[in-house]
């Protein structure tokens, strides 16, 4: 699913937005890590409890035939449920509906079965007891006026004087318009919907359309039939006076299946170019991911009121026919539709998956850089994540699909996996996942999908997983290096690396990768970062002149490089005066921590106004001793500091100093 504001890959505004949002984000963050935070072990034992449904079936067939008239807006439904019993002696069970509905009655081997309906449930007295593994089957016949939840699970809508008629389920929704089993962590081996509707409009839905019924009283029926197995809430209806458009994806050289899209006549023209791309996104992911899984049957696309998309399966309903937002949906078939998340605490396996899609699908289509840019904007978006994202509180459906956490730094945690173990196994990650037995065509959790990372990779990434989805926001690194000639023309690089600011977890465990620049050519190494504070030797030949850390963009950070330019060994603490000063834009100000301190000690160098009020941290980190040039102000905050005196204190163990610069504009 994608909120279509969230969305648009160039979208300024939503860059302006989130850029607005981030210091109230991070201001949260901070707070939180400040009063002391769970570990993630903690987080995962105050998890609300799944919604299993009722727990004693196991549903196996779903067929939903329904009347829907617009003028008035009413609903009349005969829902079947075949299911099987998880119980010896099983005599009653339970399905969710909302309460707005009135039970006309309910069948089972045709007789009538008694029932209550109350708090959203519609308990049933089966006809008699059922053992374990038996299946039994029951009609629901029932009518009313559907509720709404959620996005607007179901809705009687209008576009350009012409009714709309559509349902998204997604994540409570379903009982809002049909009984059912409403957790997606029971799927249902097939289903059937039959739409019976004016017939000046047109009914979309799930699988494959095997016949309309004109049934000579003004309306006719549509009835879908889908053979996969499908979650509940990807069951949809998608009802207008649609403009019907076909393509294929031709996936051998002889056979091809249909791609049917359902388009408001109004805006068939101007959409037709973007739908027109949609075969060849199936390709991309196909080759990436394995074959499209509903390939017996279509992929379609119908158009609906809400303002994004939502991946209904076979049968995906778009606000309007933007690629971004084509390509978002679609990936979801594989990742959602064929993988389903077993329970929406682990909605990242959907929507990071589908929006990391998006970078493949343009990074394929138009290039590595366009790829490497659409990272960069999930980073950013990722940086604005409050909580971890492993959804703990999942009563509130924006926690769920908050855009920053489950969407952007699910796709983020993806991009860094693939920088961990290379590109071949991600894809091989990907794919085995995609077709695990037990995984596809059924659900997933978190650990699943790190049971089938590990066993690719060949190696544990319990680490990553910790951190990443059950932990929260992403590392803060205080970079500094120094260098010397330790043999012929071979130097020692000596690295620190330090983690400021988080509590869960202290620092983050990562493979980073160091390029070393020299006056012999270029060297990336890669370095295991283990520890909070942290010394690495580096043995290189020629002269070391540069180093850019994690050059290639794999991980999500903020990070300030100190080169130490020093090369003997100091002896005492300073704090030099900064140059050039008077400054515009920018300065430098540099210091030394002397040798006798042998490990790190604490450095602070604080920038103060003339009023006292803290201006900028630019240092605060365990050093050991070498000189360190900090620039001032750092690159956010260039050219939004007004002219004036500023003040820069030095902190280091017991050593204080201050001096005075003035920024000229
Ligand atoms: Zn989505």
């Amino acid at each position: 699913m994608n909120r279509k504001f969230f969305f648009s890959k160039a979208s300024l505004i939503f860059l302006l937005l989130s850029f607005c949002q981030y210091s109230i984000a991070q201001s949260l963050t901070e707070s939180k890590i400040k009063s002391g935070v769970h570990k993630y072990s903690d987080l995962m034992k105050i998890s609300k409890v799944l919604y299993p449904g009722d727990s004693t079936i196991d549903v196996t067939y779903y067929k939903l035939n329904l009347t829907l008239t617009y003028s008035p807006n009413y609903l009349k439904g005969i829902v079947t449920v075949n299911a099987k019993s998880n119980l010896s002696g099983l005599n009653s069970f339970f399905l969710d509906l909302q309460n707005a509905f009135t039970i006309d009655s309910i069948l089972s081997n045709g007789k009538k079965l008694t029932f209550i309906h109350s708090n959203a449930k519609l308990n049933i007295a089966l006809d008699k007891n059922y053992n374990a593994g038996e299946i039994f089957s029951v009609v629901i016949y029932y009518e009313g006026v559907p509720g709404s939840s959620g996005f607007g699970s179901f809705a009687f809508g209008s576009h350009a004087g012409s009714p709309a008629i559509w349902s998204l389920s997604e994540p409570y929704g379903a009982s809002d318009w049909w009984p059912c089993k409403d957790t997606p962590a029971d799927k249902a081996d097939s289903s059937d919907v039959w739409i019976t509707c004016d017939k000046s409009l047109t009914a979309a839905s799930n699988g494959i359309l095997q016949t309309v019924v004109d049934n000579g009283n003004g309306t006719h029926t549509f009835e879908w039939k889908n053979s996969y197995p499908i979650a509940q809430y990807l069951i949809s209806i998608a009802i207008s006076n649609y403009t019907v458009y076909k393509n294929y994806y031709d996936y051998s050289v002889s056979d091809s299946m249909p791609i049917t899209n359902y388009v408001y006549p109004e805006d068939f023209s101007s959409s037709k170019y973007t739908i027109d791309k949609v075969p060849n996104m199936i390709k991309i992911y196909s080759d990436y991911y394995g074959q499209y899984p509903f390939l017996r049957e279509k992929y379609g696309q119908a158009q609906f009121g809400w303002g994004g998309g939502m991946e209904h399966q076979t049968i995906t309903s778009l606000g309007d026919f933007d690629e971004d937002l084509e390509a978002h949906e679609l990936a979801h078939q594989w990742f959602g539709d064929m993988v389903t998340c077993k329970d929406w605490q682990d909605i990242w396996l959907n929507e990071g998956f589908a929006t990391y899609s998006e970078a493949i699908y343009f990074g394929t289509t138009q290039g590595e850089n366009v790829y490497n840019q659409m990272i960069s904007q999930d980073m950013q978006a990722a940086r604005n994540a409050v909580g971890s994202i492993y959804v703990q509180d999942i009563s509130s459906v924006d926690n769920i699909f908050d855009y920053s956490r489950t969407y952007a730094k699910g796709a983020v945690v993806l991009h860094m996996l693939r920088g961990i173990v290379g590109d071949s196994t991600f894809f091989k990650i990907l794919r085995s996942y995609a077709s695990y037995p037990g995984l596809a065509y059924n659900v997933a959790a978190t650990s699943d999908f790190e049971s089938v990372a590990e066993k690719i990779y060949g190696s544990s990434l319990s680490y990553f997983f910790n951190e990443w989805i059950y932990g929260e926001n992403y590392p803060h690194y205080q970079v500094s290096w120094n260098s010397h000639l330790i043999g012929n023309n071979v130097y020692d690089v000596t690295l620190n690396i330090s983690q400021t600011d988080n509590s869960n977890p202290l620092f983050f465990t990562m493979p980073i990768q160091i390029k070393i620049s020299t006056s012999v050519g270029d060297t990336i190494v890669t370095v295991l970062n283990d520890q909070q504070d942290q010394k690495i030797d580096i043995s290189i030949n020629g002269e070391p002149n540069y180093i850019d850390f994690d050059p290639n963009n794999f991980i999500l950070k903020d990070i300030s490089i100190m080169d130490s330019i020093d090369l003997t060994k100091p002896k005492t603490f300073s704090l030099e005066q900064n140059y050039p000063n008077p400054f515009n834009p920018a300065t430098t100000i540099e210091y030394t921590i002397p040798v006798q301190y042998k490990g790190y000690i604490p450095v602070k160098l604080i920038i103060y106004n003339i009023l006292g009020s803290e201006v900028d941290v630019l240092v605060n980190v365990n050093q050991s001793s070498g000189t360190y040039r900090v620039s001032f102000p750092s690159k956010d905050k260039i050219g939004k500091l007004s002219s004036g005196v500023y003040f820069y204190a030095l902190f280091a163990g017991n050593y204080r100093d201050i001096k005075k610069m003035v920024l000229t504009k």
